[in-house]
């Protein structure tokens, strides 16, 4: 209340912002801490460093933490095998108000390998003017920086938020999350009763939808035979193209499928297949493979069920293998759902209010061609889901960098966020 009066007439996103330019130092130092330290979630590199920095940012600013290192088989099994030795560390910080409400922000610290081609060390962070580059600048360590930087500033303002205050920060965001943000959300580990996944791009725009996946790995099995009587095998290297040619045929009926929701990228917006990003089989030259697997990635919308997309390609493939009758076929599929919120609920109508008084101009809902951890949160924890974070460029490729002014943003519209009860 005295805060309410203290501050009425003013625009409190112009008040924010200029404590968030303020803050530079701050930002760059602590998004530097956070690029020097190579979280790759392949295999699992220095999570409990991480941690172990982002605890101690947390309770500089007031936060209460509470440390998560997920040992549970049933979570740990679904990480690839060369990963499991690696330990899995979530970290949980929150700020008890007394609200009636908890406004969760989610950010993942894993990163992917950095790329050849960065023009310096990826994991020194390096400032260029307003450009901050290195590996994790853009996905999505910057994030991270924002959520912390907005706290720092309410607190300095003595802003009392208007929400109780939830922060996860996750690993595993890039390989599928099951040990970051599933976890949080398989054990219901959260109070949340809104979420903001800082995994979703920034600027005046908000992700509303993401697509989900399914992978397929497709192994034919035929029979050996030397090359020189090869009429004796069953060449499962054919048998693949056979299926493959009738799978090209489905892509293009699957990708007539249109979403509704905004894309910046056409084909962002529709159902999509792509067919060998690993495939191989056979072992010499002259014998004829008696193996020979394939990968399919089938990117879902969100207006498709996810069990049918598995189930249409399943069953296409076993139909040609019962006909032809020479081979055989093993096929795993992993799904990971899609995510969507209305474009109208409370929560997207709340940031979107406040995206158009700091940007002066609508918002754009949008549906990212990525898969980020929301899905979790809406599907599982099943909490009303938006993704809104900081502006980035060359995601998981060379030379990733955000801006400073783009964090400043951000942590403006965040500590906002974190004012106002909707
Ligand atoms: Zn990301």
């Amino acid at each position: 209340m005295i805060n309410e009066m203290r501050y009425s007439g003013v625009n409190m996103l112009d008040i924010f912002k200029r404590e968030a330019l303020k803050e530079r130092k701050y930002i760059v130092a602590t998004l530097g801490k956070l690029v020097a330290i190579p979280t790759l979630s392949n295999p699992g590199l220095n999570y409990k460093k991480c941690v172990d920095l982002l605890e101690k940012e947390c309770k500089k600013i007031g936060l209460k933490t509470k440390l998560f290192k997920v040992t549970e088989k049933k979570f740990i099994d679904q990480l690839p095998e060369a990963n499991r030795k690696y330990p899995r560390y979530i970290l949980l910080a929150s700020l008890d108000t007394g609200a009636k409400k908890t406004l969760h922000f989610n950010g993942h610290y894993d990163v992917v390998p950095a790329s050849s081609g960065f023009t310096a060390d990826p994991f020194k962070l390096r400032i260029i003017g307003d450009k901050l580059m290195g590996r994790g600048a853009a996905d999505m360590k910057h994030g991270i920086v924002a959520m912390l930087t907005a706290v720092k500033i309410l607190k300095k303002l003595k802003i009392k938020p208007g929400w109780n205050l939830e922060f996860s920060f996750v690993p595993d965001e890039e390989i599928g999350g099951e040990c970051g943000s599933g976890y949080i959300c398989a054990k219901k580990l959260s109070k949340a009763d809104a979420v903001i996944e800082g995994d979703g791009g920034g600027g005046n725009q908000l992700t509303v939808a993401h697509r989900g996946i399914v992978n397929f790995e497709v192994t034919v099995i035929g029979k050996p035979a030397h090359a020189s009587s090869h009429n004796e095998g069953v060449n499962a290297f054919l048998k693949a193209v056979k299926i493959v040619t009738v799978l090209e045929a489905l892509r293009k009926k699957i990708e007539k499928r249109k979403s509704k929701y905004y894309v910046t990228k056409p084909l962002s917006g529709v159902a999509t297949m792509m067919i060998g990003g690993v495939a191989g089989g056979g072992t010499k030259s002259n014998a004829v493979p008696d193996k020979f697997t394939f990968t399919v990635d089938r990117r879902v919308i969100p207006e498709e069920s996810m069990k049918k997309a598995e189930r249409e390609i399943t069953y296409l493939i076993n139909k040609i293998a019962k006909k032809d009758g020479t081979f055989k076929v093993k096929i795993v599929s992993k799904g990971m759902t899609h995510s969507s919120i209305a474009e109208d609920a409370p929560l997207c109508r709340y940031l979107g209010a406040i995206l158009k008084k700091y940007f002066g101009r609508e918002p754009k809902m949008l549906m990212t061609g990525g898969r980020v951890d929301s899905a979790y949160f809406s599907k599982v924890l099943k909490v009303p889901t938006v993704a809104f974070g900081v502006e980035g460029k060359n995601y998981h490729a060379d030379d990733e960098f955000t801006t400073t002014g783009d964090i400043v943003n951000t942590t403006a519209i965040y500590a906002e966020l974190m004012r106002k009860l909707f």
